[in-house]
């Protein structure tokens, strides 16, 4: 199996190169942030609980969010691999996902970062406000506390996986297909 975190603040990319690296090494794509708003669209408890977290840019309890991770990548039949996005995001995800791969008999092969710096995402993700609709995206208070969120709780993740040498940044401007082949050019040689 291949398991691939893949990092960054958002606005990043992530979801962008996400859909070019599962056509590409046929992996399972699982975005915490999209099954959450696929329950807030089908208006589901978890959806309800999800949205009074992320209407205000703070993250979702980790109990909430690992035991959904968790249901999710039980479901996956004979999967070639996933990858996470936006998972984990805090440390205490990132040990329970250590302990759910280990049970199945895998582990993460590698955190791939996307380095971009903050000017560029308050910009990134205030146009894709406009594209998207994501109301998370619209109101600059909300994207400057996702920042504050992500530097405060999420950045440690990183060193998390850095301590397992696993940790590979990427630079995340420039051309999406450049950027998509610095991250296989990190997979291939792994
Ligand atoms: P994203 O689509 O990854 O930007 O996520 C949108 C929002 O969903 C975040 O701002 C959080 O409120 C919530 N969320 C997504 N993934 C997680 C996670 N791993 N832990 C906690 N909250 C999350």
């Amino acid at each position: 199996m291949l398991n691939i975190v893949l990092f960054g603040p958002p606005g990043a990319g992530k979801g962008t190169q996400s859909a070019k690296l599962i056509e590409k090494y046929q992996l399972v794509h699982l975005s915490t942030g999209d099954i959450f708003r696929a329950n807030i669209k089908g208006g589901t408890e978890l959806g309800v609980l999800a949205k009074s977290y992320i209407d205000k840019g703070q993250l979702v309890p980790d109990e909430v969010t690992i035991g959904m991770l968790a249901s999710e990548v039980n479901k996956a039949t004979d999967p070639k691999g996933f990858i996470f996005d936006g998972f984990p995001r805090t440390s205490a995800q990132a040990a329970a996902l250590d302990e759910l791969l280990q049970s199945k008999g895998t582990s993460i092969h590698m955190m791939l970062a996307l380095e971009v710096e903050e000017e560029e995402l308050r910009k990134r993700l205030l146009i894709r406000g406009k594209d998207s609709g994501r109301a998370d995206d619209q109101d600059p208070v909300v994207i400057q506390k996702r920042i504050d969120v992500y530097n405060a709780e999420t950045m440690p993740v990183k060193d998390y996986y850095s301590a397992q040498n696993k940790y590979k940044g990427i630079q995340g401007i420039g051309e999406i297909d450049h950027i998509f082949a610095a991250l296989c050019a990190e997979i291939d040689q792994a």
